[in-house]
């Protein structure tokens, strides 16, 4: 998911429909925009699929106000439908406010069924709802320390923003797991999930969310609150690799050197004799570009994307998926035929994307496929939000190097190693990489049951 807020903007919802725009990739499922007008009156619209399915008729300009918040979501198999698009609303008698969250909190049953045996009633599956009651738990406190009480009650990655009639509050897990950072526009201030939200809007970067960090935007300015002791930098492996758009910057890595270096790496790692490269467009060409700086093979556009089809691994089911997949690329036979062609792609989940890919290089001539990967194996579920999908369904789950090269049909098959994976963030993080390595930053709350205060 991406969100996107903004305090003392002019047209600020217009602004922020344009800001999410750029955080189209982070979810295709539905989306929304939430403003206060200036005498606390509240607004929103949301809706599902794109942005330009769902604002299609003036709806951005009947939200008033400067203060306001908006997101994207991509749907899973518990939290699709519109109830559970974002912002989410809610009336209270201390004040009315609304919450938009980016990834997931793992604790989530735990707290569920803490809150639920105390008489509270979700309408929703979302972590964003959960947030909401847990602050409201003690309302007769001061707002920031209910909201640092929440926030430490909640185990996971997480980009959280709470907007009142007054002030935007932007927090992010104490593991840094989830992106977000800070920006200014007209003397007023933007939250993002990713900077590269800020250059359509016309805002300016200032820094990242530290994890566990609180930042309050108002009147006063930029008011900063650790609410915990325990905070690191363990931001998500796949942001970088796949997620996140080249042009924006992660804790002080910008995404397309990251991946850059990742693929001179993975030359100098996994080398082979071949007579060009080629990258899976689009989030795979930086690698693809490093990989052939490394070895001196030239780069070529070998496949090309149809524009307008949506990101194969974040479709919800598999048949949306392999559709996806053959609609959404092309070789280029003139470029491929009689080639011996490195295919560098970002990497592998359920192999459905690189079998086909593989497969329709041979069909256009291609003579040799060797496939490189600018990650390690995936072999493990995400539990922060990210849908890898199932261990059953992983690719590499149950399965060795060559069993997996033999699944997609290449001629060879070669992965980064998750040292190169960390260092490729110039030191900016020692990303978190459990999906590959099976170690999790945080405690999974699996086994614990869920009917313990
Ligand atoms: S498990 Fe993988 S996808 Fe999930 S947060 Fe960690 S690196 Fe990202």
């Amino acid at each position: 998911m991406g969100v996107l807020a903004a305090y003392g903007v002019k047209d600020v919802a217009t602004r922020i429909y344009y800001g999410l725009h750029n955080l189209q990739h982070r979810g295709q499922e539905g989306g929304g925009i939430a403003t206060f007008d200036e005498e606390g009156h509240y607004y929103r619209y949301r809706g599902l699929g794109l942005l330009s399915e769902i604002f299609t008729d003036g709806e951005v300009t009947r939200l008033k106000g400067s203060l306001g918040m908006g997101s994207v979501k991509y749907a899973n198999a518990s939290k699709g439908g519109l109830d559970n698009v974002e912002p989410l609303f809610f009336h209270h008698r201390s004040g009315d406010f609304a919450v938009a969250a980016d990834g997931n909190v793992v604790n989530s049953r735990q707290i569920v069924a803490y809150l639920e045996k105390r008489g509270t009633i979700f309408q929703t599956g979302t972590d964003s709802e959960l947030l909401a009651h847990l602050v409201k738990k003690n309302a007769g406190e001061d707002r920031i320390v209910n909201i640092v009480k929440a926030l430490n009650m909640m185990e996971g990655g997480f980009a959280v923003v709470i907007m009142t009639p007054n002030r935007i509050y932007a927090a992010r897990d104490k593991h840094g797991i989830k992106p977000l950072c800070i920006g200014t526009l007209d003397g007023g201030y933007v939250v993002s999930s990713e900077s590269c939200a800020f250059s359509i809007m016309g805002a300016q970067f200032l820094r990242d969310v530290k994890p566990g960090e609180i930042v309050s935007l108002d009147r006063h300015g930029i008011r900063s609150t650790l609410y915990s002791r325990f905070s690191r930098y363990r931001m998500c492996a796949m942001e970088f690799i796949y997620f996140a758009r080249p042009d924006s910057d992660i804790d002080g890595c910008n995404v397309h050197a990251y991946r850059e270096e990742a693929g001179r790496r993975l030359a100098r790692e996994c080398p082979v004799e071949a007579d060009m490269v080629v990258g899976v467009p689009e989030s795979s060409l930086s690698a693809a570009m490093g990989y052939s700086q490394e070895s001196g093979i030239p780069y070529e556009m070998g496949l090309v994307k149809h524009k307008y089809v949506g990101r194969t691994f974040i479709e919800p089911t598999q048949d949306m998926r392999e559709l996806g997949v053959k609609m959404k690329l092309s070789p280029v036979q003139s470029i491929v035929g009689g080639k011996r062609i490195v295919l560098v792609d970002d990497s592998i989940v359920r192999g459905t994307t690189s079998l086909k890919i593989v497969k329709m290089l041979r069909e256009a001539g291609a003579t040799e496929v060797h496939v490189r990967i600018a990650s390690p194996m995936m072999r493990f579920t995400c539990h922060y939000g990210v849908d890898t999908s199932t261990p059953e369904e992983l690719l590499c789950s149950h399965r060795t190097l060559e069993e997996a090269r033999q699944a997609i049909g290449a001629d060879s098959l070669g992965y980064l190693s998750p040292e190169s994976t960390r260092e490729s963030a110039f030191g900016c993080a020692d990303p978190c990489q459990a999906c590959f390595t099976g170690e999790y930053p945080t405690l999974l709350y699996d086994d614990l049951n869920e009917s313990e205060d």
